[in-house]
């Protein structure tokens, strides 16, 4: 008998295999002097002799894009023309706290959100395999809803070929929100895209806990989240966050916030769920 020449993780690579084309890569590209006022208004930095310093490196931040995870998620009406992918607010950095929620017009102000998909960067490695000359590409989306409290932002693209710049014309199927949370020591995936040049980045790992106090997790709180989190024991990064935590079907039972290194923490599902069912885009499922 030929020795086996694989592990028996079949169901993960097959949740692997099945979200690939709903992970998308979120670059936020900044107005530089727009977000730097916005900030300096929003969380003014203290007088001092640190004071300079501390200005010209927030000045040196507002010039620079930020990355982080998203995914598609069901339309509220069949739209062919459109993709929507969700992914996580604090990706904006502090621009907005519990008493300023940000509304949707300030953030496409403040930002520019662009997406890459997988489709386009298997075409765009594939050329540069054969050492052509090439450029990734993105798509520009714009935001459409945005939940500070409960860390979550939701951006609309055009994905069909309009523009003779934009290759992708393929399914980006969405992922579907689980009926219920996974039970302690149960399996999960994630699948994320922390920079443009690491799409699926993928990492397994189990539930801990189904949902922790925010405040009681982190004793500083300035951006203001009052959701639940979901405990994993599964690795995380920063750009990973927005990804979605997916059990053995594929479906999304959490979005990632935030982890310390022993833990990662996402946005609980009973917080998806409303959030969702508020904006309009919950799938009719069972509650929980
Ligand atoms: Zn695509």
């Amino acid at each position: 008998m030929a020795p086996p020449d694989t592990f028996s993780n079949a169901l993960e690579r097959w949740v692997y295999r099945n979200c690939a084309s709903s992970i998308v890569c979120v670059e936020l590209r900044p107005n530089p002097d727009l977000l730097f006022d916005w900030q300096n208004d929003l969380f003014p930095i203290p007088e001092g002799p640190e004071e300079n310093v501390q200005l010209a490196q927030r000045k040196a931040d507002c010039q620079l894009p930020m990355h982080c995870t998203g995914f598609v998620i069901e339309p509220v009406e069949l739209d062919p023309v459109h993709i929507y992918v969700l992914t996580c607010a604090h990706a904006l950095g502090p621009v907005f706290n519990a008493e300023q929620p940000i509304d949707v017009e300030l953030v496409n102000d403040l930002y520019q959100p662009y997406i890459i998909c997988d489709h386009m960067e298997q075409a765009y490695l594939n050329e540069l395999q054969h050492n052509n000359q090439v450029v990734r590409e993105y798509i520009r989306g714009f935001v459409v809803a945005v939940n500070c409290a409960n860390d979550l932002l939701l951006i609309e693209c055009t994905t069909v070929r309009f523009n003779v710049h934009l290759r992708c014309g393929m399914p980006h199927p969405p992922l579907a929100i689980a009926p219920q949370f996974p039970k302690p020591l149960r399996k999960v995936v994630m699948v994320s895209w922390p920079h443009p040049t690491r799409n699926r980045t993928a990492v397994t790992g189990e539930i801990s806990h189904p949902g922790r106090q925010f405040d009681e997790l982190y004793p500083e709180n300035p951006l203001g989240f009052t959701m639940m989190l979901s405990e994993v024991q599964i690795r995380s990064e920063q750009g990973s966050s927005g990804g979605p935590l997916l059990n053995g079907q594929a479906e999304v039972t959490g979005l990632l916030h935030g982890g310390n290194g022993s833990f990662s923490y996402f946005v609980s599902l009973h917080n998806l769920r409303e959030v969702l069912t508020e904006w309009g885009k919950a799938q009719e499922r069972p509650t929980f």
